[in-house]
């Protein structure tokens, strides 16, 4: 095992699949202490926390949906009441309600924004009031390719993960004379319950726009997460990281 982050505690949003889980084992790893939050999926939840248990870590889990300003504040808060602090947080939960511009309901355009924007800014503004007292944070939010470029049918989720950019690099500015790095990743398909619902039809499309030719893993979005909230990243901040296999080239 690796120690970059021993002694260290993490928070990691929607992090009991998918990209969010590939995150929670790359930080146990690296012998962070953890806090894992879900919103629904006990199951998998408990899947996870005796998966690291078994790698030696240390994690609690947390139930709280983050487009709640109350649950948020009970998850960031967990860090300080399990490990009396907190070191690093991971913005990762978020849906998609998939619908074009004339079809898409105002509930499924306002939930998408609830829980990707809202969320990341309820969970950023309590941690970063614990993090300014320690000056120091790093902080890593989950946008998408899509944010950047957009995409049709997803003009809610587009909107989330653009506003997602602005709010990282708007935070980087505010928060840096503090010891504190705010950082965005924009993943492009990455092998997930998210892109399961995908039909071949458009898999095949999306495959034929990526140049190395595959999907991504939620791994290799986790080893991004893990090296910017590494002290190997202390100088980046206010950037946005595409894993795209090079599809927006
Ligand atoms: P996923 O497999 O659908 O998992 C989403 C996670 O978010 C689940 O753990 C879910 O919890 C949690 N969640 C949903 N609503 C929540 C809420 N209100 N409060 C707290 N947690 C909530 O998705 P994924 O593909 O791993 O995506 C993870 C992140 O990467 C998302 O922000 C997504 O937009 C982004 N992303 C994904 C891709 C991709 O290709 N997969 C590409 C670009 C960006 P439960 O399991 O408890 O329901």
């Amino acid at each position: 095992m690796s120690s970059a982050l021993t002694g260290q505690t993490a928070v990691i949003t929607g992090a009991v699949r998918g990209i969010g889980r590939a995150i929670a084992l790359r930080l146990a790893k690296s012998e962070a202490n953890l806090i894992i939050n879900y919103y629904q999926n006990e199951a998998a939840a408990l899947d996870l926390s005796r998966k690291i248990a078994d790698l030696g870590g240390h994690c609690v889990l947390v139930r709280g949906d983050v487009s709640h300003p109350d649950d948020a504040q009970k998850v960031i808060q967990s860090s300080l009441e399990n490990f009396n602090r907190l070191d690093i947080l991971v913005n990762n939960a978020g849906i998609n309600r998939d619908n074009l511009l004339l079809r898409m309901k105002e509930d499924e355009f306002s939930q998408v924004i609830a829980v990707n924007l809202l969320g990341t800014f309820h969970c950023t503004k309590y941690a970063s009031k614990i993090m300014m007292k320690g000056r120091y944070g790093r902080i890593v939010n989950i946008s998408s390719v899509v944010g950047i470029a957009g995409n049709a049918g997803q003009a809610n989720y587009a909107a989330s993960k653009a506003g997602i950019i602005g709010f990282t690099k708007s935070v980087a500015k505010e928060l840096g004379t503090r010891n504190i790095t705010v950082n965005a990743i924009a993943p492009g398909y990455i092998k997930t319950d998210m892109t399961n619902q995908l039909s071949d039809d458009q898999k095949g499309k999306i495959l034929s726009r990526i140049p190395l030719g595959r999907f991504g893993l939620p791994e290799e979005v986790a080893n991004m997460v893990n090296f910017l909230v590494s002290d190997e990243a202390n100088y980046i901040t206010g950037q946005v990281f595409r894993i795209d296999g090079g599809m927006e080239i």
